[in-house]
């Protein structure tokens, strides 16, 4: 099974990923913490990725491409992957589908996690993220067991430099302009399925379970 995950920059697609990971064992391959990792490791990537995601600009496309056609070409995936966070452009999007050509293999679900801009800004205000793991948590809605500390691994929580309120912003009018236009694209491909990202975590989950099976 090979998955997409749509939405805007805090919709969940990072909680929702995690779910489908355990439950149809996929790896969940998230270019945004890839970007991270490669910021904490100081690589060259992580060097050229960084000025852009400080800014809540994207990242140019070709960065980003080969990145993941490089990781869509090992063995892990031959069953099938949950990608987060990629395709985020029109380019993107048909950069991905002839990598996936090439392997005899195509998308079989792309899923919207719909959320509207104000609930979408006051979730981020809220998000912490763990250091350690990557784990995603929120002050209000998902708090983890002791403050200020990552359930999975012990590790620290902290806030994300672009989830400051003037970068969401910015990263909401990104996704509009440059990420949104993909709903009508996997629409067309036949392959779009829509889910109301504001009903929580654990009914988001039910829907996800009753609509991949
Ligand atoms: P969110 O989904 O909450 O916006 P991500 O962790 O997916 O966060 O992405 C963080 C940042 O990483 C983005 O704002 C962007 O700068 C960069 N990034 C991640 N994926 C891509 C991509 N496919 N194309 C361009 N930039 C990307
Ligand atoms: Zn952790």
């Amino acid at each position: 099974m090979n998955i997409i995950m749509l939405g805007a920059p805090g919709a969940g697609k990072g909680t929702f990923s995690a779910f489908l990971e355990e439950r149809y064992s996929l790896p969940h391959i998230a270019t945004g913490d890839i970007f991270r990792e490669n910021i904490k490791n100081n690589t060259e990537l992580g060097q050229k990725a960084k000025s852009y995601m400080d800014q809540g600009l994207l990242v140019p496309d070709e960065l980003v491409v080969s990145l993941v056609a490089d990781r869509l070409s090992k063995d892990d995936c031959k069953a099938g992957f949950i990608l987060d966070g990629f395709p985020r452009t029109l380019v993107q999007a048909e950069a991905l589908k002839e990598t996936l050509a090439d392997m005899g293999a195509q998308i079989d679900y792309a899923l919207d996690f719909e959320c509207p801009d104000d609930f979408i800004i006051e979730r981020m205000a809220g998000r912490r993220v763990c250091k350690g793991c990557g784990a995603s948590y929120h002050l209000v809605n998902v708090p983890p067991k002791q403050e200020g500390i990552c359930d999975v691994c012990g590790g620290e929580l902290y806030q994300r430099e672009d989830d400051a309120p003037e970068t969401v912003a910015k990263r909401l009018e990104v996704y509009h302009k440059e990420t949104q236009p993909l709903i009508d694209y996997y629409e067309k491909e036949g392959v779009l399925k829509c889910v109301d990202g504001t009903i929580g975590r654990d009914n988001v989950f039910k829907v996800l379970a009753e609509m991949l099976g």
